[in-house]
């Protein structure tokens, strides 16, 4: 599916996006990755979600990448015999291993890791950050806290502890179960939620043997603070401000949100910006100006994509909200600022010979009138690269394998075409590029295209080549240097 913009959209699955016809109308309204979020639906509606997805893409022929997002370590107070309380500033509260439902005084936390990491003086809040309480003494079954800021506590609220490395594991007895299942069934990618360290991300990356890329969300200060070690052990990130905004400032989020971007691009990483981007519209066909103006920031940026959460997933105007992304990142992208903001942003450490090569195929694309970048990638890595350059026109990573081609729809500007897998020579190649470019319509007959790729063919990590071919198949031929 041809698109008319070069970062990518992610849309969230829930009850309002569960047939076929509505996920087929997200995708040709600008959907390019589906995000299965395994916080709500049991595994059944997963699966269901997940089927529709592949059927979507073998209708319209044209990869598509689903990312399964992992609940993560999410703490949770008990119940309440009232169902819930209000509590007052300045009041005494509890919370306790203690197995009775909670009333004014006190809370089950049942997380005893919690109390033996919890030092006085440290905020915990709940649901949303709406409630902040602070530790006033505790021992290994029980904080005493002092209310902050007041509010209604209710059943099962989530509890945020920002100022703590947390000794959890990363993924809980259901993280773990729901992993296999998602790696199983064959996704794209697995999102992990509250990562706190490179290690978190190396256990996943264990258990998922290969099977689907790693991408950390950023939602937790202390990953914030070891992010160029996550960086490094992940293959992409989520820029997660939802939570992110709870256990930090809220005015923290937006330069955060700059520093990741750019460091993401600088390691050639897919970067995803998160999060009430569009909320308003999940109540309103119309998003406000401020909203617009956020996905345009991201889009200023550099991200490689911009993610819709409920507004696609619970909202009433999921097709509404991925057609506004996608007219927003026609406009800004057509914006000649956009190209010098992009530009001057651009990373100049080059260190091997695929970086020269993307870099030269992006330098042509500037001097002349090629119409494309095609890159024949087996891991991918040659097309990211690609997309790092941020490249003036098209690029087309041809690829024999179908879970390459698929995660990659998450890169910038990156379009996936399946090859057949017989290429072998590297005449064969320009020739099936040239046959890409001009089938998908980014070229005609008469145009020339930019051809990378390795040799010997089908080996991992072996850019060496660059050609300026034309599209004519009978030009390749009485041109070819060989
Ligand atoms: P969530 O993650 O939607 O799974 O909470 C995104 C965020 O926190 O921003
Ligand atoms: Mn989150």
């Amino acid at each position: 599916m041809r698109r008319l913009r070069n970062v990518k959209i992610v849309a969230t699955l829930g009850p309002a996006s569960n047939d076929y016809e509505m996920i087929r109308a997200l995708h040709e309204a600008g959907a390019d990755v589906f995000r299965l979020n395994m916080s709500h639906g049991d595994h059944d509606e997963i699966r269901a979600r997940h089927e529709i997805i592949r059927q979507v893409e073998k209708d319209l022929g044209s990869p598509i990448a689903i990312l399964a997002d992992l609940q993560g370590p999410k703490l949770r107070v008990g119940t309440f015999l009232n169902g819930a309380e209000d509590l007052e500033v300045d009041a005494k509260f509890r919370l306790d291993l203690v197995d009775k439902p909670g009333d004014s005084d006190r809370v089950t936390l049942p997380h005893p890791e919690i109390f033996e990491a919890l030092e006085p003086g440290a905020t915990l809040l709940v649901n949303d950050g709406k409630i902040r309480l602070r530790v006033e003494d505790c021992g290994k079954d029980y904080a005493d806290c002092i209310v902050v800021a007041g509010g209604i506590i209710s059943d099962r609220k989530g509890v945020n502890v920002p100022d703590v490395v947390l000794p959890l594991a990363a993924l809980s007895e259901k993280d773990l179960r729901d992993l296999e299942f998602v790696c199983q069934l064959g996704v794209d990618w697995l999102a992990l939620s509250f990562v706190q360290r490179a290690r978190d991300v190396e256990q996943a990356r264990d258990l998922a043997k290969g099977r689907a890329a790693i991408l950390s969300k950023i939602e937790k200060p202390t990953a914030v603070k070891s992010f160029d070690e996550i960086l490094a052990a992940s293959d992409g990130i989520m820029v997660a401000r939802g939570d992110l905004g709870v256990e930090l400032p809220v005015q923290n989020v937006p330069p955060i949100q700059k520093q990741l971007v750019r460091k993401c691009r600088a390691a050639a990483k897919p970067v995803i910006v998160a999060t009430q981007m569009l909320e308003s519209m999940i109540e309103s066909p119309m998003p406000t100006r401020a909203e617009v103006s956020d996905v345009a920031t991201a889009i200023y940026e550099g991200a490689d994509a911009i993610m819709l959460s409920a507004e696609s997933a619970a909202g009433s105007f999921p097709i509404e909200a991925v057609t506004t992304m996608n007219n927003v990142a026609v406009e800004v992208e057509g914006d000649p600022t956009y190209r010098d903001i992009i530009e001057a942003s651009r990373s100049a450490k080059r260190t091997t010979v695929p970086d020269g090569i993307v870099a030269a195929a992006r330098e042509i694309a500037e001097t002349t009138d090629v119409k494309a970048i095609c890159c024949f990638t087996q891991s991918g890595t040659t097309a990211i690269l690609t997309s790092r350059e941020k490249p003036r026109v098209p690029i087309i990573a041809i690829t024999p394998l179908v879970g390459t081609a698929r995660r990659l729809c998450l890169s910038w500007g990156i379009n996936c075409v399946l090859s057949s897998g017989d290429v072998t020579r590297f005449k064969m190649a320009v020739v099936s590029a040239a046959r890409a470019a001009r089938t998908e319509g980014y070229a005609s007959e008469t145009d020339q295209i930019v051809v990378t790729a390795g040799v010997p063919f089908n080996v991992q990590g072996t850019t060496n080549i660059l050609r300026v071919a034309p599209c004519e198949e009978r030009l390749i031929f009485s041109t070819d240097p060989e």
